[in-house]
C-alpha cells in the first residue's frame, strides 16, 4: 500500500502532517523489514492497514502515526527512546499505551469479562490508545483465517467479549458491527451457518429491491424540495440478527429491521420533515416509530427509526439522522475527540457535493451501500488527555441523558475505577486489581497468602523496587519469595488492603 492511501484521508492537512505520517510509514517499514504475517505477506501490510482504518475514521496525523508504529516496541529492535527522539513524547505515549494493552488478555473464563473490559479501558489511559487498539484488532480479525486454528477461537472470543463490548459502550457502531460479524463465525459456527442461511432465504434479492425503493424515496424527497440528503441501505448484520432471533424463538418474520434504509440530512428539522414525507409515501407500521433524537440511547445514539411497508411488499426500517449524528453513530467517542476543536464544515449553505467525498467503507460483507458517504473535516489536536479528563468528558456525555442503570459503563469506570482502583499485571499477564496506593506487598497477598508471607523482594517492570513502592496502573509486578522471609511490623505502615493487613498481623503475632 502506498502511504498516499493514508494521507489522502487527512483533511485540512498541512505539509507537516503529511510529512509526519510519511516518516512514520517509512520508519515502520524499515523496523519490520523482513518480517511476515501468518498469511506470508510483509508485516508492513498490517501496519499500513491499521493506519488506513484510523485515517478513514477521521483521526489526526499523530494517532495515525502511532497506529503505523504500534508494533515497533513490542516486535522489533526499536526502543521507546528511538520513538521519542524521532517522533516526540506524545506519539511515544500512544505507542507505549498500545504495547501495554497487549498484555490484557482473555483467558477463556467469562467470569472476568467485566473487569477485563474495565481494565482494557483503564490501561489505555488515553482514548486514542483504545481507538488504535480497536483498529489493530479489526485488521487482525479481517485476516484471522491465516492464523493457526488453535489460536483463532481465543482471539475471536476475546474480540467478542472485550473489544466488541468496549466499542459498543463507546458508541463506535461501525467498528463494533464489523468486529462482531467477523467473530461470530468463529465463536458460534453452527449458529452462524443457521442465521446466514435463514437470512439468505429471506432476503435473497433484497439488494435489488432496496435499490429500487431507494430511487423512489430519493425522487420523493427531491420533489418535496429536500435537496441535501444522502440515502443508503443495508441488510442486517448476522450477529445482531442472531441476538434478535434468540429473543424471538427463531421466527425471522418477527424481525422488522432485516432491511434498513438510512436517510442522512443536514438539520434536526429536516429529520422530522423527512419523516413526514416518508410516512406520506409509505405506510408506517403502528407502534414502530422511535424518536432517539428527542430521547437518545444511553450510549449517545441519536436517530429517528420507523418501519414501513412499500407497495412492492418490502418491509424495512428507516433511520433518519443528521450528518453529525451519523458521524457520531459510526465513530462514537472517536468523533468527539475529533469534533472538539473543529466543527463540521459545510453544514449551512454550501452544496453537499462540495464537501461530501466518499469514505471507502470499512465494511465489506454487510455494508451500507452508499450513494455517497459524508467525509467530515476533522482534525485532532495534540491533546495530552490523561485519565481524568477524557473520562470526565465521556462521563459528561451521559449526565444529561436518560440512562439505564445497567448500561452505565462509563459512569462506573469514572467512579469506581479511576478514583479508587489500579490494575497491575503478573509477569504472565494476569490481572490484579488493587486500591490506589497499593504496594508490592498488597499485590503479593492478593495473589496468595503464602506468597505474601514469604515476600523477600519485588520487581516492577523488571526493575528491583522497595516493598513500600506505590504501584501504578499497568505495572507488571513480580514477587520474589524466600522460605525464610517473614512479614515485619514495618509492612503495616504502608499496606493498603485489609487482606494484607490481616495476614501480616497474624504472622507477627498481633492477629486475633
Ligand atoms: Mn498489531
Amino acid at each position: 500500500m502506498d502511504v498516499k492511501e493514508i494521507t489522502k484521508h487527512l483533511t485540512n492537512r498541512s505539509e507537516e502532517d503529511i510529512k509526519l505520517v510519511e516518516e512514520a510509514f517509512t520508519f515502520a517499514e524499515k523496523a519490520h523489514a523482513g518480517m511476515t504475517r501468518y498469511s506470508g505477506e510483509p508485516y508492513m501490510n498490517h501496519l499500513a492497514a491499521v493506519g488506513k482504518i484510523l485515517a478513514e475514521m477521521g483521526m489526526g496525523p499523530r494517532t495515525i502515526s502511532a497506529g503505523l508504529l504500534h508494533d515497533t516496541i513490542e516486535d522489533t529492535e526499536v526502543t521507546p527512546e528511538d520513538i521519542k527522539n524521532k517522533f516526540g513524547e506524545e506519539i511515544l505515549f500512544l505507542v507505549d499505551g498500545v504495547t501495554k494493552l497487549s498484555s490484557v488478555r482473555y483467558y477463556g473464563s467469562d467470569r472476568h469479562n467485566e473487569s477485563l473490559r474495565k481494565l482494557f479501558v483503564a490501561t489505555s489511559q488515553d482514548i486514542r490508545v483504545l481507538i488504535i487498539k480497536l483498529a489493530d484488532r479489526l485488521h487482525n480479525m479481517q485476516t484471522l483465517q491465516y492464523v493457526p486454528a488453535e489460536k483463532q477461537l481465543r482471539i475471536a472470543r476475546e474480540t467478542l467479549e472485550i473489544y466488541v463490548a468496549v466499542a459498543h459502550r463507546l458508541g463506535m457502531g461501525k467498528i463494533r458491527k464489523e468486529l462482531e460479524d467477523l467473530s461470530f463465525a468463529y465463536v458460534y459456527p453452527e449458529e452462524y451457518k443457521r442465521v446466514k442461511q435463514l437470512l439468505e432465504s429471506k432476503t435473497g434479492k433484497s439488494n435489488e429491491l432496496l435499490e429500487k425503493e431507494r430511487k423512489i424515496l430519493q425522487k420523493r424527497l427531491f420533489d418535496a424540495k429536500l435537496l441535501d440528503f444522502n440515502t443508503s441501505y443495508r441488510v442486517k448484520g448476522l450477529f445482531s440478527l442472531y441476538h434478535k432471533l434468540k429473543r424471538k424463538d427463531w421466527d425471522i418474520d418477527g424481525v422488522y429491521d432485516l432491511l434498513a434504509m438510512r436517510v442522512v440530512v443536514n438539520t434536526v428539522e429536516d429529520c422530522y420533515r423527512a419523516l413526514g414525507i416518508i410516512h406520506e409515501l409509505w405506510r408506517p407500521l403502528p407502534g414502530r416509530m422511535k424518536d432517539y433524537i428527542a430521547f437518545p440511547k444511553p450510549n449517545g445514539y441519536k436517530s429517528i427509526h420507523t418501519t414501513v411497508t412499500t407497495p412492492n411488499g418490502v418491509i424495512m426500517e428507516i433511520q433518519i439522522r443528521t450528518r453529525k449524528m451519523h458521524h457520531e453513530a459510526e465513530f462514537g467517542v472517536a468523533s468527539h475527540i475529533t469534533y472538539k476543536d473543529h466543527t463540521v464544515s459545510g453544514n449551512t449553505s454550501s452544496h453537499s457535493a462540495k464537501f461530501m467525498s466518499l469514505i471507502p467503507s470499512l465494511f465489506r460483507p454487510f455494508t451500507w451501500k452508499n450513494g455517497a458517504e459524508d467525509h467530515f473535516q476533522t482534525r485532532t489536536t495534540p491533546h495530552q488527555d490523561k485519565i481524568p479528563r477524557w473520562i470526565s468528558q465521556i462521563g459528561n456525555m451521559y449526565t444529561n441523558k436518560e440512562k439505564s442503570s445497567t448500561d452505565d459503563f462509563i459512569e462506573d469506570i469514572k467512579k469506581d475505577f479511576f478514583s479508587n482502583r489500579i490494575f497491575v499485571f503478573t509477569p504472565k499477564g494476569d490481572v490484579v486489581d488493587l486500591p490506589v496506593g497499593a504496594t508490592p506487598v498488597d499485590f503479593a497477598y492478593a495473589i496468595h497468602s503464602e506468597i505474601g508471607d514469604h515476600t523477600a523482594g519485588a520487581k516492577v517492570n523488571k526493575k528491583l523496587v522497595q516493598l513500600e513502592t506505590e504501584l501504578r496502573n499497568g505495572d507488571i509486578v513480580e514477587i520474589e519469595t524466600k522460605k525464610t522471609a517473614k512479614p515485619t511490623k514495618k509492612w503495616l505502615n504502608f499496606v493498603k488492603t485489609s487482606m494484607a493487613r490481616k495476614h501480616i498481623k497474624t504472622a507477627i503475632g498481633e492477629g486475633d
